[in-house]
This record gives C-alpha cells, structure tokens and sequence, in this order.
C-alpha cells in the first residue's frame, strides 16, 4: 500500500563540500523505493567552501532537493529552525550531512511516526567520537537529568523525526538561546526512541567548537532549570551562617577568654574568599539576564538570503488537518 505522506528531511550544512555528495547518495539509496514521498531541504548556514555549488548540482537530480541559503552562519540550531519553519513534509526529521546518523534511521523513524508517535527520538546508545568530548556530553546529560528531565536519555539525541502537529507548535515558540531537542522533548505528546551507534565523522571536521558547545550546554541549562539559581541562594545562606558562627566564635573567645584578634593574613584570605565566591555567583545571576536581554531584543534566529524549490504557500498541512491525520493514523 502506498501512503501519500511526504517526510521532509531537514539537513543544516556548513561547509561540508567533503561530505555532501556521498550523504546525497546513501540518503537516495536508503530512501529510492519507499512507499511515503520525500523532500531533502539542505540549509545552507553560510558556507564559504564549495557547498553552494554542488547543493545546486544535487539539485539538478531531482525536484525532491530544496535550498535554503542563510545570510550568514548562524548556527547549526538556527539552520534546523529555518528548515523546520519551510518544511512542507507530513513530518519533518533531521540528518547531518557528516552521516553520522545513519541514513537507514529514516525508515525506522517513519515506521515508528505510522505507529502514531508524535515524536521518534534516536537516542546514542553508543559513540566513535574522541573520548574528551564523550566525557563533555556524559556530564552535560547527567546535569540535564538531575536539574530538568529525570528520564532523558542518557547519552542524548542528535536526531528525530516531528509530526507536522509538533512542527506547527515548535515554530510558535519564539525562544532563541536554547535547544530545540530540549523544547521539543519538553512538549509532550507520545514520543518514543530508537537506540543508534553514532558513527564516527569521515569526512571534513566538526563544525562546533569546544567553546560554542560550552556557551550552547549554558543556554540550555538556563533555559530548562533554575537549579543554578537555587544553588547560589543555598551557598549563600551556608556562608552567612558560617560567618555567624565565626562572629560567635571570635566574641566568646574576647569576653571568656580575654584572646586578642587573630592576624590579618587570615583575615585577607576569608576577604579574597568571598568576594571570590560573590563574583561567581553574580556570574551565575548575569548569565540570566544576559538571555533575558537577548531575548526581548527579538532579534531574528537567522535571515534568508535565497530559496530554491521552495514553495511560497508555507507548509502542505495545516494544524487542524495534522491533528486529524495523526489521530486518524493512531486509530487506523
Ligand atoms: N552545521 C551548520 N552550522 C554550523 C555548524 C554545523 O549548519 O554552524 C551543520 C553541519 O554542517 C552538520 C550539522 O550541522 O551537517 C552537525 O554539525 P557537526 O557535525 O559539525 O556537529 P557535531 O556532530 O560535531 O556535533
Ligand atoms: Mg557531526
């Protein structure tokens, strides 16, 4: 039986002149033959390299390949939500042009979403990548789980398939400094997950420094909990105690024991201390209203430059048609 649905497969690209062509071909071949149709919507996230070039190539071999070309680089994050936002696909899921994810995830995902999951995580049960940035993401989830989501999966997800009900929610939500994994994840619905290896990346580098993953796992952070918050009240009330009871100290050894003070090296290390430990935690105050700030800006998530392939009407489905579909899918 073939079903008239179309999946639209969202790829963020940033200078992946090494890895596109090869994606293009065991994407194709995982997908030639299937019984749902198909769009790849490469978003190009201001590429410098040869990536603009052969995505119009790649487009020459077939109507299913769509461009959108951003202003500048944006960020991989930006890139997902500009190809969510134009996705014209019943469900729309992500893959990253370095293969990472198998392409073979995409037939697992359309099975699950036709079992009426919302929402089709594919979840890291095992990783190639060096062992530093393992060890990176392993703390950042731990935190995750104990600040925000007690059963996030352990070792994250880099990828998922989104029913157009979710994708027409996601667009409406305007936070920027954030992940849309997590926003996803946080909304709900019937979600459920595949366990994948994540392969090593062959071709061409990763394109998310170290400290753009620090100031990511922050906005995230920030984003989902107040545990920092709370963390820097509860600090802050054990030291005053502790000054109290110092205070306590110091006026019974003067009154009952006629002591004199005690040196000022000590003195000089408890002032370096806390002024030390203020600064920290005012730190963690600024980094609130920081996002606060950068938020009521309302600047845009990313700017298009040019479109090819894409049409102008906006997505095939409308919410009301998308409820009904996937409940229809959920009761058939
Ligand atoms: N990417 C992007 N903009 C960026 C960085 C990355 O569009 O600023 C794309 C990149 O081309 C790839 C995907 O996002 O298709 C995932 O990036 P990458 O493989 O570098 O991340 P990693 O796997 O190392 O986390
Ligand atoms: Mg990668």
């Amino acid at each position: 039986m073939t079903d008239p649905s179309l999946i639209t497969i969202v790829t963020p690209v940033y200078c992946e002149e090494e890895s596109l062509e090869r994606f293009y071909e065991e994407v194709s071949a995982t997908i030639n033959g299937c019984n749902f149709e198909t769009e790849l919507l490469f978003v190009d996230d201001g590429s410098t390299d040869r990536t603009p070039e052969i995505l119009q190539q790649l487009r020459q071999k077939g109507p299913r390949v769509k461009i959108i070309t951003l202003s500048r680089n944006f960020g991989s994050l930006a890139a997902f939500n500009a190809g969510l936002t134009h996705a014209a696909g019943d469900a729309a899921m992500i893959l990253s042009a370095d293969l990472q994810e198998p392409p073979e995830l995409i037939l697992k995902f359309v099975e699950k979403w036709r079992e009426g999951n919302h929402i089709v995580w594919a979840v890291r049960e095992s990783r190639d990548d060096p062992w530093l940035k393992s060890l990176f993401a392993n703390i950042f989830y731990w935190l995750m789980r104990h600040m925000a989501f007690p059963d996030f999966p352990r070792g994250g997800m880099d990828t998922g398939l989104f029913d157009r009900r979710i994708i027409n929610i996601y667009c409406t939500i305007p936070e920027k400094l954030t992940s849309p994994f997590f926003t996803i994840y946080s909304l709900g619905f019937k979600q459920c997950q595949i366990p994948y290896h994540r392969r090593r990346r062959e071709q061409g580098t990763s394109k998310w420094p170290f400290l753009k993953r620090v100031r990511n796992a922050i906005d995230i952070i920030v984003s989902f909990t107040a545990a920092p918050v709370h963390f820097m009240a509860v600090v802050g009330l054990l030291l005053s105690g502790l000054a109290i009871f110092g205070a306590l100290i110091i006026i019974y050894q003067r009154v009952f024991l006629g002591m004199g003070e005690s040196g000022w090296p000590s003195l000089a290390v408890l002032v370096l201390f806390t002024s030390g430990l203020n600064l920290m935690l005012l730190g963690v105050a600024a980094e609130y209203i920081y996002r606060i700030a950068q938020e009521v800006k309302k600047q845009p998530r990313y700017l298009i430059m040019t479109t090819d392939g894409i049409q102008e009407e906006g997505p095939r489905t409308d919410p009301e048609k998308a409820e009904v579909s996937s409940q229809a899918r959920k009761e058939s």
